[in-house]
């Protein structure tokens, strides 16, 4: 199978520019780029596109789509402990299933190629990843208490039987939820079976005031400087929020490598700070980008959270040249590919590549004039101007369809599923 996308804009994100030219994919790697004819199976005219990486959303917990507009306009700890965890305790397979399924539509219509999940029910993510064709990195979410060895079990189970299944689509990292819902044994514990298996650490750290303030108390130290100590970051590790953080935990994650995800909207909606991005940056962290679960955001629009980001971190640092578009750009593809470690296949344009790319219409009245395109992505576009979908090499979303899914069935059971979830009867 072949696809040819002709005279397009093209956008490698290899470098800080767009040029006029044709990709051409064959079977499940991009073979060619530039001025060359070839008689492709498919053939896509992208002369009113950008042709860019697919986005990656490095920080998520897709099935919680089934909570969005759930429990809005509360303060965290309330909206956590009286609302989203009493309700999460009825999930089943079913709910997870079909919450997945609602996430995956949402994400490849809006762009996302690449997510990075942390819940429960993996099995059920796992299945929804392989029927429709996105690519993932999963962790089971690992919490303290009873049956804590059975689900780190279960997490490891799964890391035997699906990493780097479907064509390598599907990576299986360790999921320890944060440093205040697991024991410092159960983090050594993870970190250990993670060494064992060259994994992921996928974590949230830093999010609120409050982790902080009970991590001193408890431990005399910051939940950076603690996992820090419990050997967490001597793993690849992707690091959630890191909102409330000093100059010591900034120079522990440049120091320890460790993957930053920002998620704008989630801390902004949740009143839980900015994440210090730019200081980041400057020493050298590799920061992604992730729209966190759909019911702290309420939706999983990587447009939206690069919009965001750039103004946010402007504002936070009182400099209007802070994180320029482009910078914001790789936040979203080159950076989020490199946190998750599938930055030798995805993440960018380059021949050789896996074929994870999006055509973005730039033909739309908020897309005039065509001055500096690059700038119209993270300041103009809207995630509705996502046209094409391809991961590799299979067109998943033409036209603004849907070709791996049927969206009418997933709305009815997500629905369905939700409304058990949470005991509310809503007309559709
Ligand atoms: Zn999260």
């Amino acid at each position: 199978m072949s696809i040819l996308i002709k005279n397009t804009n093209i956008l490698t994100m290899v470098e800080n520019t767009i040029v006029k030219g044709n990709i051409l994919v064959e079977d499940n790697l991009i073979t060619r780029i530039g001025e060359f004819d070839f008689e492709a199976d498919e053939i896509i005219d992208g002369s009113n596109f950008i042709t860019m990486p697919g986005i990656v959303n490095a920080h998520t917990h897709i099935a919680m789509s089934l909570l969005r507009n759930y429990a809005d306009d509360l303060p965290f700890w309330p909206w956590l402990t009286e609302k989203i965890w009493p309700a999460e305790a009825n999930l089943n397979e079913e709910s997870v299933y079909w919450g997945s399924m609602l996430s995956i539509a949402e994400m490849i219509a809006s762009g996302t190629t690449t997510f990075c999940d942390m819940y429960f029910f993996t099995e059920e993510t796992i299945k929804a990843v392989k029927e429709t064709g996105i690519r993932a990195n999963l962790s089971r979410g690992l919490v303290s208490g009873e049956e804590e060895g059975e689900k780190l079990q279960n997490a490891i189970n799964l890391h035997n039987e699906f990493h780097l299944k479907d064509e390598g689509r599907i990576r299986i990292d360790l999921g320890p939820h944060a440093p205040y819902t697991c024991s410092d044994d159960y983090l050594k514990k993870i970190a250990g079976e993670a060494g064992k298996r060259d994994t992921n650490i996928h974590i949230h750290l830093s999010e609120s005031k409050k982790e902080i303030e009970d991590s001193i108390e408890k431990n005399g130290n910051t939940p950076i400087e603690h996992v820090n100590s419990l050997g967490l970051f001597d793993h690849p590790t992707i690091a959630a929020h890191c909102v409330n953080v000093n100059d010591d935990d900034i120079q522990i994650l440049a120091d320890k490598k460790v993957n930053v995800v920002n998620n704008p909207s989630s801390n902004l909606k949740l009143a839980n700070g900015f994440a210090p991005v730019n200081e980041m940056m400057k020493k050298g962290i590799n920061v992604a980008l992730g729209t966190d679960g759909p019911s702290s955001n309420n939706n999983q629009d990587m447009f939206e959270e690069m919009h965001l980001a750039a103004l946010v971190n402007k504002v936070i640092s009182n400099d209007t040249t802070v994180l320029p578009a482009y910078e914001v750009l790789k936040m979203a593809t080159v950076n989020g590919a490199k946190a998750l470690r599938v930055d030798n296949i995805v993440g960018t344009l380059e021949v050789g590549k896996h074929a994870d790319i999006i055509l973005v219409d730039i033909h739309n009245p908020h897309m005039y004039p065509h001055h500096d395109l690059i700038a119209s992505l993270v300041y103009s576009a809207s995630s509705s101007d996502v046209d094409t979908v391809i991961v590799d090499g299979k067109i998943l979303y033409q036209n603004k369809k849907f070709l791996t899914i049927d969206i009418e069935t997933v709305y009815k059971k997500a629905q369905k599923a939700s409304e058990r979830l949470t005991g509310d009867k809503n007309e559709i």
